[in-house]
């Protein structure tokens, strides 16, 4: 599984790297970044959560 975000579409919210901080941080513009790729097994589930929690469907998700 990879994960990817757009950057665009972000509003950093900083709910993704509550929910799943091993894929995902905020970067030095409060932007939301994948620091996990591809995203290791065990946490592809929080990855997923991450993503269908985001408030902007800003987090893709490539099986
Ligand atoms: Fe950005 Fe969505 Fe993550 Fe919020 S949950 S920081 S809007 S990518």
């Amino acid at each position: 599984m990879r994960a990817f975000v757009d950057r665009d579409a972000c509003i950093s919210c900083g709910l993704c790297a509550t929910i799943c901080p091993e894929v995902f941080e905020m970067d030095d513009e409060d932007i939301a970044t994948v620091i996990a790729d591809p995203v290791p097994a065990e946490h592809e589930d929080g990855a997923q959560e991450a993503a269908d929690s985001c408030p902007t469907d800003a987090i893709s998700i490539e099986e």
